[in-house]
Formats: C-alpha cells, sequence, structure tokens
C-alpha cells in the first residue's frame, strides 16, 4: 500500500512536519541536572488530595534542580470536563503554594512550549498522527462513535483482566486484525462519502517478550511488550491520553514523568509510541494511590467519594497550607519529619527532597496524623501570625466570626499569645476552626457556661472562695503573688494550700488550692479547661471577671 498517499489522504490539511515542531520546541536551555517536570490534570473541577503527593514530588524536584514546573490541561474527554475548571486548579494550587514556572495560568498561558491545553494542540498531534500513517504504523478505522465505545470498553476490559479474560483477548485479536485490513479504495469511498476515522497505531510487540524499564521508585520492571493497536485519535480528530502523553511530554521537554499507579499497565503502550514517533523517553515515576484507614482501620484507597477527598476540602475545614503542605513533606520522605526536628528554624523548601527515601508501597493518609503535624506547626507561629490565618479563614467560613475578630485586632491577638512563644508552646489548634470555641468565652456575645461547679464540693464553700477572690483580686498582682493569694483562700475555706499536702492527707482537707482556682476559672469561663488563669482575668478585665463570678455565684 502506498502509505505516503494514504497519509495525505486521511490529513490533507497537514502541512507541517515533525521537524519544524522540533526546531520550534527546541530542547530547553537549562542546567546540568535539571529536571523538567508537570502536572497535567483534567479540568474535571476536582482536585483530589492524592493529587498533591505527585504535584509536590515534581514541584520539589524541578525546583531543587535548577528545572521546570509546568502545568498542562488535559481536556481531552470533553464529557468529564467543567467550565472554569483550569482557573480552579491553578487557584487551589497556587494557594497550595506550587507554584508553576510555566504553563496555564489565570491569565492565559505562559511559556514557550505551549499551547499548554489540549484541545489547542490538535493540529501538533495530526502532524505526528499523518507521520505513523505516512511510515505504515497507523491506520484508519471507520466507525461509528458506538462502535469505537465498544472498542474502548475492550480495551478497558485488558486493562483491567476480566474474568473472561482470556475470550476478551482472543475477540480483542481477531477485531484488531480485521480492522487492519482495509484497502486504499474503501477508504476513498468512506473519505468521500464524509465518514469519519479514528486512528489506531500497530502494536508490534511480543506480549511473551519483556522491556526492561526503570521506574524511579518502584526500580527496574519487566513489563511485556505492547501486541494490542493503540487508539490514537478519536473519530472526532481528538488523542487519547497515550498519543497526547508521547507527544506533549517530548514536546514539552519534559524530562520526568510522575504520574499515578493507575498508568502503568499503559506504559508499554506508551513506550512503543515513543519509539515510533522517534522521541527519547522521558523517566518515570509511578505513584501509588493514596490510602486512608476505614473504620475499622484497614487500609482502603482514598476514592473521589471519601470524605475528604476534595482538595478544596482541607481549606472548607479550616487547614492552614503549611500544615498541610509538612504533613504530604512528611509522608513523601521518612527523613523529613527527623531533619525537621535538627532544623527547626528551617524552611520546608530548604530540605534536600529525595527520590530514594519515598516509600514503594505508597502513602497512608491518616486524618490524626496530620492534626498532630498541624497543632505542631500552629503552635510555632506568632499570635499575628494565627490571627491573619484565622482571619483568612474565617472571612470566607465564618464572616461574623471574621468580623468579631475584625473588630479589635488587639484583644483578639492578646488571647492568641497565651501560651505562645516558649519552649512548650500551647497546641491548642489543628484547624483555623477551632479557634473560635477556644476563645469564644472572651466575648460575651459567645459565652456559654457549659461546665457547672463539682457537685461534691460544698457550695457553700464555693460561693465563699468565689466571693474572696473577687474581693481580695488586684490587676497589680503578679502571677506568683496572685497564686500565693489564691492558697490563702484555699486555706480559709479548709482546702489545702499544695496540692501535695493534699495528697499526703486527704482526710485533713476538704480539697486543695488546684480545686479552687478550677472554681474561679468554671465560674469565669463556663469550663473546666481554660489557658492559663491568670492570664484569661488580665485580658477579660476586672469588670466582666467580677459580673461572671457573681453571676456565677447566684447559679449555685
Ligand atoms: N490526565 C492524566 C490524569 O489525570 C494525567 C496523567 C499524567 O500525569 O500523565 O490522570
Amino acid at each position: 500500500m502506498d502509505f505516503l498517499k494514504l497519509s495525505d489522504m486521511l490529513f490533507p490539511d497537514v502541512t507541517v512536519t515533525p521537524d519544524e515542531l522540533e526546531l520550534k520546541y527546541p530542547e530547553r536551555c537549562l542546567p546540568e541536572g535539571a529536571k523538567v517536570t508537570r502536572i497535567a490534570p483534567s479540568p474535571t473541577g476536582f482536585f483530589h488530595i492524592g493529587g498533591l503527593f505527585p504535584a509536590t514530588v515534581c514541584e520539589r524536584l524541578a525546583h531543587q534542580s535548577g528545572g521546570v514546573f509546568y502545568l498542562r490541561i488535559e481536556d481531552t474527554d470533553s464529557k468529564r470536563e467543567v467550565q472554569g475548571a483550569a482557573a480552579f486548579i491553578t487557584k487551589i494550587l497556587d494557594y497550595y503554594g506550587l507554584r508553576f514556572d510555566e504553563g496555564v495560568t489565570a491569565d492565559g498561558d505562559k511559556g514557550a512550549y505551549g499551547p499548554y491545553t489540549q484541545s489547542q494542540r490538535v493540529d501538533i498531534y495530526h502532524v505526528y498522527a499523518k507521520k505513523l500513517v505516512a511510515e505504515g504504523r497507523a491506520y484508519p478505522v471507520f466507525s461509528t462513535d458506538e462502535e469505537l465505545d465498544e472498542l474502548k470498553a475492550l480495551d478497558k476490559k485488558a486493562e483491567i483482566k476480566s474474568v473472561n479474560w482470556e475470550q476478551d483477548a482472543e475477540a480483542r485479536r481477531e477485531a484488531m486484525l480485521a480492522r487492519r485490513q482495509f484497502t486504499m479504495e474503501q477508504v476513498e469511498a468512506e473519505l468521500a462519502a464524509g465518514h469519519k476515522f479514528a486512528l489506531f497505531a500497530i502494536a508490534d510487540g511480543d506480549p511473551e517478550k519483556k522491556i526492561k524499564v526503570t521506574d524511579l521508585v518502584k526500580g527496574l520492571l519487566e513489563i511485556p511488550e505492547n501486541d494490542e493497536d493503540v487508539v490514537l485519535l478519536k473519530s472526532d480528530g481528538i488523542p487519547t491520553y497515550h498519543f497526547a502523553h508521547a507527544i506533549d511530554d517530548h514536546l514539552m521537554r519534559t524530562t520526568h514523568v510522575i504520574r499515578g499507579e493507575e498508568w502503568l499497565p499503559s506504559l508499554s503502550k506508551h513506550l512503543m509510541l515513543f519509539r515510533y514517533l522517534g522521541f527519547k523517553p522521558p523517566k518515570y515515576m509511578h505513584i501509588a494511590q493514596l490510602m486512608r484507614l476505614d473504620e475499622n482501620g484497614n487500609k482502603k484507597k482514598f476514592s473521589k467519594r471519601d470524605m475528604g477527598a476534595n482538595l478544596e476540602d482541607y481549606r472548607k475545614m479550616g487547614y492552614c497550607v503549611d500544615a498541610v503542605n509538612e504533613y504530604v513533606m512528611t509522608l513523601l520522605n521518612s527523613n523529613y519529619e527527623e531533619w525537621h526536628t535538627q532544623n527547626p528554624d528551617k524552611d520546608r523548601l530548604d530540605f534536600p527532597f529525595s527520590i530514594k527515601k519515598m516509600s514503594v508501597s505508597g502513602c497512608l493518609f491518616d486524618t490524626e496524623k496530620l492534626n498532630d503535624v498541624s497543632k505542631n506547626v500552629i503552635s510555632k507561629m506568632t499570635a499575628a501570625q494565627v490571627y491573619d490565618g484565622v482571619c483568612g479563614y474565617a472571612k470566607s467560613e465564618d464572616p461574623e466570626f471574621y468580623e468579631t475578630l475584625t473588630s479589635d485586632r488587639a484583644y483578639a491577638e492578646s488571647i492568641l499569645a497565651i501560651g505562645r512563644g516558649g519552649a512548650k508552646p500551647r497546641k491548642d489548634f489543628a484547624t483555623w476552626a477551632d479557634v473560635k470555641p477556644y476563645m469564644s468565652f472572651f466575648y460575651d456575645k459567645y459565652f456559654t457556661r457549659d461546665d457547672s461547679q463539682p457537685e461534691d464540693k460544698d457550695k457553700e464553700d464555693i460561693k465563699a472562695a468565689l466571693q474572696k477572690f473577687i474581693d481580695t483580686y488586684d490587676e497589680n498582682d503578679d502571677q506568683s503573688f496572685w497564686f500565693e493569694k489564691l492558697k490563702d483562700i484555699a486555706e480559709q475555706i479548709g482546702y489545702a494550700r499544695e496540692t501535695k499536702l493534699y495528697k499526703k492527707e486527704p482526710e485533713k482537707y476538704k480539697g486543695h488550692v488546684g480545686d479552687v482556682a478550677s472554681f474561679v476559672r468554671i465560674a469565669i469561663t463556663g469550663r473546666q479547661n481554660s489557658p492559663d488563669l491568670y492570664e484569661v482575668i488580665k485580658i477579660l478585665g476586672r469588670q466582666r471577671m467580677t459580673d461572671r463570678i457573681k453571676e456565677g455565684i447566684k447559679l449555685l
């Protein structure tokens, strides 16, 4: 068959040659060892928390090596596309600090290797489609979309290995061989009738033979050669992922393709296409899907339907960006936590991220661990940083609280400063959403009495202690003198002035100074637990302290 003629018949409008594209998208001028990485999400309006892991690896590898990290939008599946999704992706990733050097941005494309949205690259794909036809590597299939869908279904089954795998494989093979049989006249007639065609690449592999390929995390893999013809273009002329991947990652000069493990079964197809196209394949890293623990503590895939699957949820739940990123890094590199303990003042981005320290089996997402990391991160912040963080969150998620906070910044900051800055800072907040319940009693409008005075203590003693506290309170007392006065009150009502005295001879006392402090705390804050009581009273002021205690006495 005259393949050159066939290629002209199928792609009469393509005049550009692969060589011209090579010149247009030349090798990048980058320092030795610089890595070019990308993430290539489909614009579905949803960004899975699991996507943050490969994205972080890509960003670190590129920026650590003086390379390029770019965003490509893979919108070849128009059924899944959601309007404005590309803008959503750039926004959410920008929010997480994953700055792209190149690619799709909220203001259009940036960089010399675009367009970076696949639907705008159809002409480019057709150049290579024509080349493969001309070389006898690809052939057209004139089918209705339904027929192609059936083919696709078979293709899918091939990847998942269905129960009827053997039969399916046989049926597929026969169908494939039949598809390859056609004459030039048939093609001419189909084209003349205005029929559309899909384009397939002829597989030349022998599945009995293995290709050796190194995955950067999984190591040396041996995968069977591909013996299934690969759909390159669908009948609307739009490429499949396989074809677009090979062309885009070559022309955009990607050095490292870091993607989900679900692409591993297609790797032999991809390597075949790179070979047919005369491209050097990139280095590959296939990342295992993110796992989570179910209610029974068993490992499960973190599916799209699971609570907390959408990265956007974490912002809404009030997790701070630093905490999420810190957590992601902890899971990605086993030595990160140790490094961070040894270098407490260094930035996360100073950490020498290493592929070697990545786990082969993938990451297990554990909310408790995330909360721990997050508490640590927030505990190291200044009161002003916490204030800004919580305001940023409340502005969209709790506007009324935002108003409250911003109406008196100094007051809010003084509350947030309690227990902050020392060697052992308080770890009260895992998310910004935890801040409001923590500080609500400082605001009269939110103040509620959640805990009442202990039932096992004499009410008259409690009343007496509270009254004495008001009577002796002096805002000029320093903390130790203030506490001495509390001890005096304890003694006056028959309680031990030291806890240890009480513990030694419990029969001698009705309680101890800690109980007295608790009476005061409950009367003032409405709870058994609060930050440092001395500081709390200082912030609330004498008047409010007195009012609340008096009201507390009345309730007894
Ligand atoms: N669009 C593909 C996906 O979302 C990208 C995979 C890749 O990174 O190559 O799975």
